[in-house]
């Protein structure tokens, strides 16, 4: 079926885009402009074509719909419509507004001519997804804007507004006003004015030291763009617009795209790209579940949770109230919010007024009267299941009926917690990540009975939090705990066998992690993780667990909060110091359980964390607490440090082959100190490995 709308308007043609919602270029809508434009060369009475998108873009773009099938490259694809269109004998005028975007822009600077309105927003983003332009884009955009804003944009992939580059070539005039009436106006006077047949590809690209600024730029963006391939390629393919024949660059931009595509980095950007989308999606929960309105948010507690989650509310424009149960603790966390505020207006992020009406949205309390009509409740009280019980049981007296119940509880059972009140159906998990206020993630815990509506408002929430909203079922630690427990686990046995922390904390670091293990261990505090091994020594007695943790616990060093833990730290310092204290610890726990210290290299220390997150992973699979692998990757890499090049855990077991990663846990699992049941498959991976499939498919 066509995707445009044909008219025509006296000697000219137009052709409107139409396939919501942004005009993505998938084949239909490739095949119609074609066809449009075919039909308008064939008749005789039309003289110019104009190009316009309908509702809210010009065109975004591919259609990322069709990403990964046959249908994204099947003919006619973008550069035979560019071919098309830039061949025509009567000029095609695009007529941009909204959004032109990726190949929509790239069609457009096919076209003879562009008028545009203000305030659209024109990009060329492919490098977000670890690609370049594929369709001309960094040989003409150069031309039309100079090489150095085109060389900018490109690599960067950030959004320009039309009206800044009013000026440039890119535009051959602003409209004010409607546009399709101002681009056949502008048709009609290119005609009288014989303006014939401009192609971008005949422009040079003029620049007064081309060479220079092309090297320069090559470093620099190969000191910023470490760990990922695209940026310097985008810079490659634009040097070939400098003195190369337009058909030799173009050759030269297929050829760097095409190896773009197949790097491990692209797939691991796509991955996180359209696993975000994924992770706001729950099979039994339709799209047209109805939403319950989020119009005012309560917290109950204000400490170093309670503060971030009620920044979230007030950033978001949302009123929120903070209760507090004495008043010093009441005073401290307000005065922690303010501080947090005050150094973001230091910075320059964010303006007084700004600030001032954040502070404003948010309303101290000690009075349980005062939070009663609040849509959302969070409670982020201490983690202790006594205290969570009377707070549940105080806030379903007083909520208002319908109001969402949620828990920021990282260990307890939600489900436990739902049933200290009458209605388990309102009560859900909003696991917040520290800092609450900065960190990303949000693991959205459902509970055996919570409502779908509750799931599907508290996920509309996220967004509307800047969060990635990921959800999890209930169980010990939920998806990014539990798993990072075993990665934790592993980081602890590898100290007994011979490794420092600083040798561990490196080789995953190196590896992309933004921190090792028991950096991030002193960073959190390690009476944490201590509180949770002794109830898990008396739940599972079974369980190997390495002891040089307690050991550091027992000398009361419990990481930065008091000045030393796996390293020291200088007063008001936060670098992590080599510390020969914890040398000698750990050099008599190992003389204490007989153990000699062997070498390990960095290759075994950063597989064995990462293949302990991957198997954990798989059983979170396999008993359905997460839906799908991506889910746990966008938990990872928006939560826990996990390296963006790399994709997540899953889809780095996935990229390493899971043949490849059984393998290599067989091999840990000879390991004479080693627990060999901790490396035992996940009968989700060894089915995937028996069926030579991935965790992604
Ligand atoms: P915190 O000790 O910093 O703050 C808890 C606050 O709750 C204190 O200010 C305390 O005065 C207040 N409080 C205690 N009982 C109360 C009651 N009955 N009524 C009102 N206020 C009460 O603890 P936190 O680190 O903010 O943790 C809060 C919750 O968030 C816990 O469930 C914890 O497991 C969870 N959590 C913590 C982190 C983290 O990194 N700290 C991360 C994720 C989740």
């Amino acid at each position: 079926m066509s995707q445009i709308d044909y008219t025509t308007h006296g000697e000219i043609a137009l052709i409107i885009m139409r396939n919501p919602p942004v005009n993505g270029l998938g084949l239909e809508l490739r095949r119609s402009v074609c066809d449009g434009v075919q039909r308008a060369i064939a008749d005789g009475a039309i003289r110019a074509i104009v190009i316009t998108g309908a509702g809210k873009a010009f065109s975004g773009g591919a259609d990322i719909r069709e990403f990964n099938t046959p249908k994204a490259l099947a003919e006619p694809n973008l550069l035979s419509v560019i071919r098309v269109i830039e061949g025509s004998p009567k000029p095609v005028i695009a007529a941009i507004h909204s959004v032109a975007m990726g190949g929509g822009l790239e069609l457009a600077m096919g076209c003879h001519f562009r008028v545009a309105s203000p305030g659209a927003q024109i990009a060329l983003p492919e490098v977000k997804l670890g690609v370049l332009p594929g369709a001309g884009g960094t040989q003409r955009l150069p031309r039309l804007i100079g090489l150095e804003p085109a060389l900018n944009m490109i690599v960067s992939g950030t959004t320009v507004l039309s009206e800044k580059l009013a000026g440039t070539r890119l535009f051959d005039e602003m409209i004010e006003g409607d546009l399709i009436e101002g681009a056949l106006a502008f048709a009609r006077r290119a005609l009288l004015e014989n303006r014939g047949l401009p192609r971008v590809r005949d422009l040079k690209v003029s620049h007064p030291d081309a060479q220079a600024f092309l090297q320069f730029s090559r470093n620099t963006v190969t000191a910023v763009a470490r760990n990922f391939p695209a940026p310097l390629k985008c810079v490659e393919a634009v040097a070939a617009s400098v003195g190369q024949a337009f058909d030799d660059a173009m050759r030269v931009e297929r050829a760097l795209f095409v190896e773009l595509v197949q790097t491990p980095e692209s797939r691991a950007l796509r991955h996180a790209f359209f696993g975000e989308r994924a992770a706001s999606r729950v099979p039994d929960v339709l799209e047209d579940t109805p939403l319950r309105t989020i119009a005012s948010a309560a917290v109950i507690g204000a400490g170093t949770m309670g503060g971030g989650i009620a920044m979230n509310f007030a950033n978001a424009g949302i009123p929120v109230t903070i209760l507090e149960a004495k008043p010093e603790a009441l005073e401290r966390g307000m005065a922690t919010i303010r501080a947090n505020y005050e150094s973001t207006v230091k910075k320059g992020r964010l303006s007084a007024e700004e600030f001032a009406r954040r502070m404003a949205l948010i309303t101290p309390t000690m009075d349980y009267a005062q939070v009663g009509q609040a849509d959302i409740v969070v409670e982020a009280v201490f983690e202790d299941m006594g205290v969570k019980e009377q707070v549940f049981r105080t806030l379903d007296a007083v909520m208002k009926p319908g109001a969402i119940l949620a828990t920021n509880t990282s260990t307890l059972d939600v489900n436990r917690i739902a049933d200290f009140t009458a209605r388990p159906q309102d009560v859900i998990g909003t696991h917040f990540f520290s800092p609450a206020n900065v960190m990303k993630l949000l693991e959205i815990v459902r509970g055996a009975k919570t409502g779908k509506d509750v799931l599907a408002t508290t996920l509309k929430l996220a967004k509307r939090l800047r969060k990635t909203g990921v959800v999890s079922g209930v169980c010990d630690g939920f998806i990014g705990n539990r798993m990072i427990e075993q990665y934790i686990r592993q980081a602890g046995f590898m100290l007994e066998e011979g490794a420092t922390p600083q040798q561990v904390d490196r080789a995953i670091e190196r590896f992309g992690f933004a921190m090792g293990p028991f950096r991030m261990s002193d960073l959190a505090g390690n009476d944490v993780g201590w509180y949770i091994r002794k109830r898990r020594y008396a739940e599972h007695p079974d369980l190997v667990y390495p002891k040089i943790a307690d050991r550091i616990c027992e000398l009361g060093r419990f990481g930065q909060k008091s000045g030393a833990g796996y390293y020291r730290y200088e007063s008001g310092k936060r670098d992590a110091l080599p510390d020969p204290v914890v040398d000698q610890l750990i050099a008599d726990h190992r003389a204490q359980i007989g153990l000699k210290p062997r070498k390990l290299s960095d290759d075994e220390i950063v597989h064995r964390l990462v293949f302990a997150l991957v198997n954990e992973g798989a059983r979170i699979l396999e008993e359905g607490i997460a839906l799908r692998a991506s889910d746990i990757d966008m938990i990872y890499l928006t939560g826990y440090g996990f390296p963006l090049h790399r994709g997540g855990p899953m889809l780095y077991a996935d990229q390493c082959g899971l043949y490849n990663v059984v393998a290599r846990m067989q091999a840990f699992a000879s390991n004479p100190h080693g627990d060999p049941a901790f490396w035992l498959p996940a009968p989700r991976l060894a089915r995937l490995v028996e069926a030579g499939q991935s965790f992604n498919a």
